[in-house]
């Protein structure tokens, strides 16, 4: 049987493909060596935001006090916070599993190669069996980077995010190396848990790639609750739990590596001619060098989220089947959300990337901002188009703003003017009313 897909990875990308290409009534075959759902549902997205959950329920018990709840003696179970997490993962990869079942859908668990490529076909191995298919799609992920700093092989003390969700004991201590969006998250899980941490950055600032203001409230809030962040620090060397810095030595239990992922390009070695350039190559359709080669994705090395990994898998999937109007990506109004506490989360540009009016304005503008966020301030930025007078970024912090950072994805998205947003009807009262508030 001749396949007119064959998909090597099941995360969010790979499954977005097989159920979008499927659902056209095309045959479908898609590889995965590990869980359905990739790193987002298996060693991410989910576990990381089930454990911060429970982590922000203890915290909000020991901090009730200024809601009037007296909440003494508060403790945890972390065996059965990690518990939860691993049924919450087995929920959504069986839902994942339940998804792909139809008759056009064959998922085959194992270590998958491409063995050879023409224009006509592509043949891939798998458990000793050989596929052919009319197009490909790599959506092979990526990996944590390991620097090349002495003392980190081999190491018992180094975990990567990986090693972290895997742990059912939390750490006495922890060093985070990199103080971006996963080494944040993990700060806020176990400073939350009341485990002592300190992040190391090299860049002058955490969250280097976000809107600076926003990240200042963030860094003054874990600094004043004991966080301890050192920025403009490079690791050179470490020695079993020690750290040695540019900016001193510090000693943990566990040494958490967060500088980054790297595509994965396992299982594609044979497709030497594959343009590859800090990830796969790909045109506005997803489409590689390579005729019938498809790729989606942090194995492009472009933005690595998983709901921009699954556009970019929508727009593949339209492509190879010719879908009229072709359906381009467009990374103008990509969302992203760090789940610190507070949240941030922002869309589109930023203000050093625009000439632009900013319109900011603190959450507490917001009624039900005030009444559920006792002592924050939290922030939002709205940035208008001097020439367009169009909205062409948001950037927040405050709890919930994950939740309707939507909202202003949309404004970038369709290009919103002011007058045009603000024909919007917010519900009241709402948080999310600070994004007409702010103009
Ligand atoms: P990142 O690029 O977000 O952050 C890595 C940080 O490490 C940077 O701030 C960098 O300056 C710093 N760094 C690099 N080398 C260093 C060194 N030797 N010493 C100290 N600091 C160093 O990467 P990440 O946090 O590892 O995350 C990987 C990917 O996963 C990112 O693309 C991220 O967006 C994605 N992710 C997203 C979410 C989310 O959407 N909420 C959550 C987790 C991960």
């Amino acid at each position: 049987m001749k396949y007119f897909l064959a998909i090597l990875g099941g995360g969010p990308a790979g499954y977005t493909a097989a159920e979008k290409a499927s659902k056209a009534g095309k045959d479908v075959v898609l590889f995965e060596q590990n869980s359905l759902g990739g790193t987002c549902l298996n060693v991410g997205c989910i576990p990381t935001k089930t454990l911060l959950y429970s982590a922000k329920q203890y915290y909000n018990s020991t901090h009730a006090d200024k809601y009037g709840i007296k909440a003494e003696n508060v403790t945890f179970d972390y065996v059965k916070i990690f518990q939860r997490k691993q049924k919450v993962v087995r929920k959504l990869v069986a839902g994942i599993r339940a998804k792909l079942n139809n008759e056009h859908c064959a998922v085959v668990a194992g270590v998958a190669s491409v063995i050879s490529r023409t224009d006509e076909k592509v043949v891939i191995e798998c458990n000793g069996e050989q596929y052919e298919a009319e197009n490909l799609l790599i959506c092979t992920g990526s990996t944590n980077f390991v620097p090349p700093i002495p003392g980190i092989q081999d190491n018992p003390h180094i975990w990567d995010s990986t090693d972290a969700l895997a742990a059912q004991e939390l750490p006495k201590s922890i060093v985070i190396v990199g103080g971006g969006v996963i080494g944040m998250e993990f700060a806020t899980l176990y400073h939350e848990l009341g485990v002592p941490v300190t992040v190391i950055e090299a860049m002058p600032t955490i969250l280097p790639n976000l809107d600076q203001e926003v990240v200042a409230i963030l860094r003054d809030k874990y600094q004043k609750e004991g966080i301890n962040i050192l920025t403009d620090t490079k690791v050179t060397q470490i020695e079993q739990g020690k750290v040695i810095t540019t900016n001193g030595d510090c000693e943990a239990d566990k040494i958490l590596i967060s500088v980054g992922r790297r595509p994965n390009m396992q299982g594609v070695e044979v497709l030497s001619d594959l343009a590859y350039n800090k990830g796969i190559v790909v045109d506005d359709f997803m489409k590689t060098n390579l005729n019938n080669v498809y790729a989606a994705g942090d194995v492009t090395g472009k933005i690595m989220l998983a709901h921009v990994a699954s556009r970019q898998a929508e727009v593949a999937v339209g492509r190879m089947l010719k879908q009229i109007p072709l359906q381009r990506i467009n990374y103008n109004a990509i969302p992203s959300v760090v789940y610190t506490n507070p949240e941030i989360a922002s869309v589109g540009l930023t203000e050093a990337q625009t000439d632009c009016y900013i319109h900011r304005l603190p959450m507490t503008f917001s009624g039900r901002f005030v009444a559920e966020n006792e002592g924050e301030t939290g922030l939002c930025k709205m940035l208008i188009d001097k020439k367009t007078q169009t909205i062409v970024g948001v950037h927040m912090i405050g709890n919930p703003c994950s939740e309707f950072v939507a909202a202003a994805s949309f404004a970038v998205r369709m290009g919103y003017t002011v007058p045009e947003f603000q024909q919007v009807v917010f519900p009241h009262p709402t948080v999310s009313e600070i994004l007409k508030e702010v103009l």
